[in-house]
């Protein structure tokens, strides 16, 4: 089927009609018309006979061609409008051509109608084209506006993933640092704890509540602990004793974020169960804003500085008593020879040339006994100083321990009218020593039982066989007097020891005797014993190695 022009007419003339159908067959025109002469029936042919191009009428009885011109404008402005009229004029033809009408074809100039609708067709195909063109180029350019803004939209979402990817690479970059850190940290932490397991002290450390997190090698040594005890439970082992100080101390440290020192006591629970005393030193760790993040310290066992120091202040108490001692025991035979001297110048005086030789012998005796204690006691303290510096040196000779033992106690009962001694002499025997340092030795036991028993009379003075065999002899003291307490025994051998405060008032003294009476037996290698209780008396016995062939 060949493609039909359809040609809409608004024409009232069926001649002019026929006339134009004529015209455009000649011309070779193939198409196809409808005709109509009203403003409803050219409505409806646009509607429903969908032409190609519309050829009218200037002027018809009902309708006309301005009003249909405005009509396709409205409903299809695209057709091509051609005016065929013989009454118009070239003039107002013009001006239509201006308001938008597409042709003017006069009817007495149909042979040309063709050639315009031809030219009005191709103009108007090329319109369509070119509305066509721009719609699509409106389309693309709207395409490419919204592709633009995709484009912009796409580059803010990469600018805005771009800035996430920073904020996340920077994140990466704190993590690794933050784990470089971590690994610095725990390589020191590493380190920290290697020396710490090096050095001899107790070393821990804490968070900023006081809360222990570690504990070195030396904590389990002491404590015998295992690792992972509860850490918090050292308190248990801390004396109850020093328990509220140490948290006073504490308190007070974390309320002024200052160092702390304090000595206190832990059980030792894994050896023997006893409490030794540490020094204990703590360090806070603070931040950038000053608050505690944790503490760091160490446990010193102090316990054998301690007690000397303790020892050392006690000495130097007793080395002060002492001085105090001396001058009073100096000044009383002092004292007593000058009485006794003026006592005998007024004698003599008064009795103008007649003397009482008994006042003058006791007078005499009591000076020679005071002269002898200032003697003893001049002697004993240079024997002290001998024995620190090392120069007690001995005489050594062989003799008879009998008679040493009888003489020295027949000096003595003759200065004490009051006490009974009894020597039994169970062995006879001869030994290899300094023959004056012994009998210091004696006298210094038999003294003292004189002494530390006012209420009883007896003593007994022993020569026998020593406990560990025949080559050795024991000389004995015993007493009945006010004895000592077992927990004393050691510590009366000590320089300047005396017990209690009752007994150094109540009896004279300078706690030197049985120091140095010590040192004398143990030079002679041999050693002294003593046995009593308190208010039962006193054994006090000294044991000699016997003497050999040798002298
Ligand atoms: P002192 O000059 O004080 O007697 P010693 O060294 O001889 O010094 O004795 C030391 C201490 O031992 C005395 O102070 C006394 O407390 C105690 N002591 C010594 N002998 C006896 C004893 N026979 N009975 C009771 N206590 C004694």
């Amino acid at each position: 089927m060949t493609f039909s022009l359809k040609i809409l007419l608004l024409e009232d003339n069926q001649d002019d009609a026929d006339l134009l159908h004529r015209e455009l067959k000649k011309s070779g025109l193939n198409f196809i018309s409808e005709i109509v002469q009203t403003r409803q029936d050219f409505e409806n042919a646009i509607q429903n006979f969908n032409p190609d191009i519309i050829l009218s009428d200037y002027s018809l009885p009902a309708f006309d061609a301005l009003s249909a011109f405005r009509i396709r404008q409205k409903r299809c402005p695209h057709i091509p409008f051609i005016i065929v009229s013989g009454i118009i004029g070239d003039e107002n033809a013009v001006e239509l051509i201006k308001n938008g009408v597409t042709d003017y074809a006069p009817k007495n100039k149909l042979f040309a109608l063709s050639q315009k609708i031809s030219r009005a067709l191709k103009d108007a195909e090329e319109r369509k084209e070119k509305e066509i063109i721009t719609e699509k180029l409106q389309q693309q350019t709207a395409e490419l506006i919204i592709a633009n803004r995709e484009l912009v939209f796409q580059n803010e979402e990469k600018e805005k993933q771009s800035a996430e990817l920073n904020i996340a690479y920077k994140k990466l970059q704190e993590a690794s640092e933050e784990l470089q850190l971590q690994e610095v940290i725990q390589l020191s932490e590493k380190s920290f704890r290697q020396l710490a397991d090096l050095m001899p002290q107790i070393v821990w450390t804490a968070s900023g509540d006081g809360s222990i997190n570690y504990f070195n090698k030396q904590w389990f040594e002491y404590t015998g602990f295992e690792e992972g005890h509860d850490r918090q439970s050292w308190i248990a082992i801390l004396h109850a004793d020093d328990v509220q100080q140490w948290q006073e101390t504490f308190n007070n440290s974390i309320k002024t974020g200052t160092p702390y020192q304090i000595e206190f006591r832990f059980k030792d629970r894994k050896h023997t169960g006893t409490y030794r005393w540490f020094l204990c030193r703590a360090l806070p760790v603070k931040d950038s804003e000053e608050n505690i993040t944790k503490w760091i310290g160490t446990c010193t066992d102090i316990n054998d500085a301690k007690r000397i120091q303790e020892d050392l202040q006690q000495t130097e108490q007793r080395r002060a008593d002492f001085i105090k001692m001396v001058s009073h025991e100096l000044k009383t035979p002092v004292t007593s020879i000058k009485g006794y001297v003026q006592l005998l110048l007024m004698i003599i005086e008064e009795a103008e040339g007649k003397y009482n030789p008994s006042q003058i012998k006791n007078s005499l005796s009591r000076i020679n006994y005071q002269v002898s204690r200032l003697t003893r006691l001049i002697t004993e303290m240079l024997d002290v100083s001998r024995i620190e510096t090392g120069k007690l040196e001995l005489q050594n000779t062989l003799f008879s321990l009998n008679d040493l033992v009888t003489e020295t106690v027949e000096d003595i009962l003759h200065t004490n009218t009051r006490h009974t001694i009894n020597i039994y002499h169970d062995v006879t025997c001869t030994i290899v020593g300094d023959r004056d340092r012994i009998e210091q030795v004696v006298i210094n036991f038999v003294a003292n039982a004189i002494k530390y028993s006012p209420d009883n009379s007896e003593i007994d003075v022993r020569i026998q066989a020593g406990e560990n065999g025949k080559n050795e002899v024991a000389v004995s003291v015993k007493d009945y007097g006010i004895g000592i307490d077992t927990i004393e025994h050691k510590k009366i051998f000590e320089r300047f020891y005396r017990v209690s405060e009752e007994n150094e008032q109540t009896y004279p003294g300078f706690g030197i005797g049985l120091f140095i009476a010590k040192e004398i037996i143990e030079r002679h290698n041999g050693f002294i014993k003593i046995e009593s209780e308190k208010k039962k008396g006193a054994v006090f016995s000294f044991t000699l190695p016997l003497a050999t062939d040798s002298v």
